[in-house]
């Protein structure tokens, strides 16, 4: 059984003040929730706060991205073991930063290395764009994602990646993906190239988010889905009675 998992991506919102008033928030508003982990991704610039404000809460805080190397000449990055002071997850490949910082499936695949040997639970975002959707090739795309995302990584250490399934098309548009084409694609393109890769236990082990414009009223939809174990949200994780609203109903939607 896969412990349900959503978190919330602030993306480039928010000053350290309106990020620690948002964690404060959702620390009280959430404090009760027992049936599933959570988490929130501040900018870098907001991590120091909004971890002392969760230390000790039921929230995790995650970082949106980190280098591969533990220190260096890359300006404006921050490396592993900076986020493993401040964070417990780091988001790995989401859409935006492949297309606009060229992350491409080899420096995935670095950095997700480099998040499990520091001990970081990676959330590793795969999806395809709206052309690759509509010309047939979701299942192709996606697959290839993941085939490189986890090269030369042993099932052992496969098993504590979390990946979150974003259809680009999806994202901050209000265009989600219907809940059982989500789930095929899931099935389809992450399940049954893991379990190729791997074997079965590995490939059901491993927790998959939707992503994609997930909102108060539609997380239901998803949550109850097989192969979705929860969701990574962006727009509406940037307001306490959204992101909150998201979790109660997930949770409700998943005692029925
Ligand atoms: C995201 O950025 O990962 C995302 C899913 O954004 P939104 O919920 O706004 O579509």
């Amino acid at each position: 059984m896969r412990r349900p998992f959503i978190a919330g991506n602030w993306k480039m919102h928010k000053t350290t003040v309106e990020a620690l008033e948002l964690a404060d928030g959702l620390k009280a508003a959430l404090a009760d929730v027992e049936s599933m982990d959570l988490a929130v991704c501040p900018p870098a610039s907001a991590l120091g706060v909004v971890s002392d404000v969760l230390a000790g809460s039921n929230i995790m805080v995650g970082a949106q991205n980190m280098h591969w190397e533990n220190s260096g000449a890359y300006t404006g990055e921050i490396s592993p073991v900076m986020v493993r002071g401040l964070a417990t997850c780091v988001i790995i490949g989401h859409s935006e930063r492949r297309e606009y910082f060229g992350e491409t499936d080899a420096t995935v695949n670095k950095k997700l290395k480099a998040a499990l040997a520091h001990d970081l639970v990676p959330i590793v975002c795969i999806g395809e764009s709206l052309e690759q959707n509509e010309a047939g090739e979701t299942v192709s795309f996606v697959g290839g994602q993941i085939r490189g995302a986890f090269e030369g990584i042993p099932a052992v250490d496969a098993q504590r990646v979390v990946l979150a399934y974003e259809p680009i098309w999806a994202i901050g548009t209000g265009r989600t993906a219907m809940p059982e084409d989500a789930d095929r694609t899931i099935r389809e393109a992450i399940r049954d190239v893991l379990r190729d890769l791997y074997d079965n236990p590995t490939a059901e082990a491993i927790r998959v988010q939707y992503g994609g414009s997930v909102k108060p009223d539609n997380m239901a939809d998803f949550i109850v889905m097989p192969e979705i174990d929860g969701a990574l949200v962006g727009g509406a994780s940037l307001k306490v009675e959204d992101f909150a609203g998201i979790v109660k109903n997930a949770a409700a939607a998943l005692q029925k």
